[in-house]
């Protein structure tokens, strides 16, 4: 019943949709409360003189047999009580769309959909990688189009060379049915065998043919440039995007993996450009902990830190959640991990802030449907 009302009602703000959902859950408990209750109250005391019968041996009185009841009818109250108190925390679960993730040939699709049922994602922003068929993201969207939208995928030889292939797939890929674009690499380091440097200019004709058509069909352009590794070039990769954030002002930017920026950073370029968002992946304890990249961790422990909060409070509107999964060996406990230790660390936000991050962005920059 919440899931068709939240979705019929697209007007409803996240609030609201909590509220639903909330009343929802009390009334069908107090529903059924009330009938153990009154189960109780009607039956104990049968069960209290059989009880007595049989291993006491001797009949009990009336007034012990009713008080009796009313003393089990209390502790099944107050066992309710406490199975309520969970049930909220366990149904609060708080809907998450991860905004980037991939699949290459070596990933098994069958694997895909329950794993994100485990992790407790509704729904993910799909694209390929190395081998991978475009139409195999095209069909798992069809197949399941309130799970997966497929995106457009970028990378690849064709685009660092900036091949006419390249440009023949994009056109070919503007027509097909996609919800969104693939992040753009513009500087990306060496990660051990299986991805090489990538270098490519924001201006290069392959980043503004791709730009081009996300402005089109109003997409937000997701931009890869890993800032801590770039070392000595940070100042100039930072005056490039900063260049190409004020040539495009009205047109929204993601920087994927929180583009490995420290809080202070991430809040200048805030305060100086109304159209940056920022893609959460990689940034977190499990990704850093098995990776030799410099990529920033937003939490301490298992919580946020106290910096990241504040800004992610301040303009939760810029804060998009993102796993960015790609690998074969991503897709199980790696993934179901950090989608749960995301879940904790949004329940540590305002309501608001918390469902902004977690499926509101997302929701509005891509004009994806109500997530559950
Ligand atoms: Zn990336």
């Amino acid at each position: 019943m919440f899931l068709t009302s939240a979705r019929l009602n697209s007007n409803m703000t996240d609030r609201q949709i909590y509220e639903d959902r909330m009343m929802h859950r009390l009334s069908r408990f107090l529903m059924a409360a009330l009938k153990h209750v009154a189960f109780i109250r009607i039956h104990a005391p049968c069960f209290i003189s059989l009880f007595a019968r049989v291993f006491i041996a001797k009949p009990v009185p009336t007034f012990a047999r009713h008080a009796l009841a009313v003393v089990s009818q209390q502790v099944v109250v107050a066992i309710s009580i406490i199975a309520w108190s969970s049930t909220v925390s366990a149904d609060g679960r708080i809907p998450m769309i991860d905004a980037h993730s991939q699949i290459d040939h070596l990933v098994n699709l069958d694997v895909v959909l329950p794993t994100m049922d485990r992790a407790g994602i509704s729904r993910v922003i799909h694209s390929t990688r190395g081998k991978r068929k475009l139409s195999d993201i095209v069909q798992l969207a069809k197949r399941h189009p309130d799970r997966i939208t497929a995106s457009m995928r970028l990378k690849g030889r064709i685009y660092e060379k900036n091949r006419p292939e390249y440009h023949k797939r994009l056109q070919k890929m503007r027509n097909g049915r996609f919800g969104g674009m693939a992040e753009a690499l513009i500087w990306h380091a060496k990660k051990g065998k299986k991805a090489r440097q990538v270098k490519v200019a924001l201006s290069a004709p392959q980043v503004q043919a791709a730009l081009k058509i996300a402005k089109e069909k109003g997409w937000p352009f997701i931009v890869h440039i890993e800032f801590a590794a770039a070392g000595k070039n940070y100042a100039k990769y930072m005056n490039a995007f900063e260049n190409f954030l004020r040539e495009h002002p009205n047109h929204p930017m993601a920087l994927i993996h929180m583009g490995q920026l420290q809080a202070g950073e991430v809040a200048r370029l805030i305060d100086a450009h109304q159209n940056i968002y920022f893609l959460t992946s990689h940034a977190n304890p499990i990704v850093v902990k098995k990776s030799n990249q410099p990529w920033v961790n937003l939490f301490s422990g298992q919580k946020l830190k106290p910096d990241w909060i504040k800004l992610i409070r301040e303009h939760s509107d810029r804060f998009i959640l993102a796993f960015d999964n790609v690998w074969a060996e991503h897709w199980g406990d790696f993934y179901v991990d950090q989608a749960k230790l995301w879940q904790k660390a949004l329940h540590g936000l305002p309501p608001k802030a918390a469902y902004a991050v977690a499926h509101g962005n997302a929701e509005r920059l891509w004009r994806l449907a109500s997530a559950n």
